[in-house]
């Protein structure tokens, strides 16, 4: 029988006993407010959120690897992933830690494909990273292909402008892509340091080309260096020419690739209109890869590791709403039940690739290294990882 057919009076069937409550920590929300992110008391006896068993086979592959494994865990992973990272950060921060690690045979990357390459072109050759999951892709990555780009750049060469245009390409891109920036005189940035490296750009060419995060890059452009919306235009690889005209290549100062975050992305002006009716005095915080609109409205910008400086440093009392990936958020409400800590969206949206890695994955990953099975590695060939370093190292290079 369907629902419908059941009707809202329908008797329970039979043999149902409503449970007692329990004390578990389920849901999004609280008692009064189901859309802060502090937690619910659901009623019934219901099982651990994450399966005993499988944490004691994490623990125990874990502990038999001890230093040889290094387990990486990025701020938007789960929580039962987290819980045996070594250390958590960014993606440009866990890249670091890896290459600050050369004793660890193997590293674990809880993340996703673009991280992994990157740990992978900064670790040492006999150093194994491994990517639990590898479905676990980036969205946003996988919108600037190699073809794509190479392309692109063919339509500069043409009109005569790539010698003095300087690729600028997002930390979130993948390996071959980081190559041909390297390759084409241009470096890497985080959402930390994206300014920097744009004015590093303007001192090496005229124009930039920005990969593939468009908001970052006009974020960036627009409210950082003060330049105008209408020096930016937007490069779709999927249009002959990117859908612009030589004129409008030539005039432009950032070429944006179309690309962005699918978690970010959803952010609207919307959510920032509903929230500050919803919770008066509220702070919104978010972070560059949201739409230039949203941005715009926000009270601060700040990067992942950003966010969480900000809420530590945030008064007790004061409340905030939070335009990053729902993972971080939930985490800083917990660490911060002084403050009302709000995801931006009234709707929940995770980072679906990041995701992929859960406890089964991540366990078997584990035990299969422990085996002595080195399992989804990931590795960058020595060419792109040779170019790839280049705009690394460029970046490393610049001012702090
Ligand atoms: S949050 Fe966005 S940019 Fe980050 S991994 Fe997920 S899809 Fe990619």
């Amino acid at each position: 029988m369907s629902p419908t057919e059941l009707g809202t009076d329908a008797a329970p069937p039979t043999g149902w006993v409503e449970p007692s409550p329990s004390p578990l920590l389920l849901l999004l929300g609280s008692k009064d407010d189901l859309t802060s992110e502090r937690g619910v008391d659901c009623p019934g006896d219901l099982p651990a959120p994450s399966d005993p068993d499988l944490v004691r086979r994490a623990t125990a592959a874990k502990e038999a690897l001890g230093d040889r494994a290094f387990v990486l865990g990025h701020h938007y992973q789960r929580d039962e992933v987290v819980a045996f990272a070594d250390v958590t950060g960014d993606s440009f921060k866990l890249a670091r830690e890896a290459a600050a690690r050369p004793n660890a045979e193997f590293v674990v990357f809880c993340g996703v494909h673009f991280m992994a390459e990157s740990a992978d072109i900064l670790t040492a050759d006999n150093q194994a990273v491994v990517l639990p999951d590898l479905a676990a892709g980036c969205s946003m990555a996988d919108m600037a292909g190699k073809n794509q780009v190479d392309d692109a750049w063919q339509t500069l060469n043409d009109l005569g402008i790539a010698g003095n245009t300087i690729p600028v390409t997002y930390m979130n891109s993948s390996a071959a892509i980081k190559s041909f920036t390297g390759q084409h005189g241009g470096t890497i940035c985080t959402s930390s340091n994206a300014k920097r490296s744009l004015e590093w750009a303007f001192s090496q060419g005229e124009r930039v080309l920005f990969l593939p995060d468009q908001h970052l890059g006009r974020n960036t452009a627009v409210r950082d260096m003060g330049l105008g919306l209408d020096d930016c235009v937007v490069f779709d690889p999927r249009k002959p020419s990117g859908g612009l005209s030589a004129d409008q290549l030539r005039n432009a100062k950032v070429i944006l690739w179309r690309g962005h975050c699918s978690v970010h992305g959803r952010f609207t002006t919307q959510c920032v209109d509903e929230v500050r009716e919803r919770i008066p005095g509220v702070n919104v915080l978010v972070h560059p890869e949201c739409a230039y609109e949203v941005v715009s409205k926000a009270d601060v910008v700040g990067s992942t590791e950003g966010i969480i400086r900000v809420l530590d440093e945030a008064e007790p009392g004061s409340s905030w709403a939070i335009g990053t990936e729902l993972n971080l958020v939930k985490r800083l409400a917990q660490a911060h039940p002084d403050k009302t800590v709000t995801f931006l969206d009234r709707t929940v949206c995770y980072c679906s690739t990041m995701n992929r890695i859960d406890l089964p994955h991540f366990t078997w990953a584990m035990e299969s290294l422990a085996a002595g099975r080195v399992v989804n590695q990931i590795s960058v060939d020595a060419e792109t990882a040779q170019w790839a370093r280049v705009a690394l190292d460029r970046m490393l290079a610049l001012p702090a």
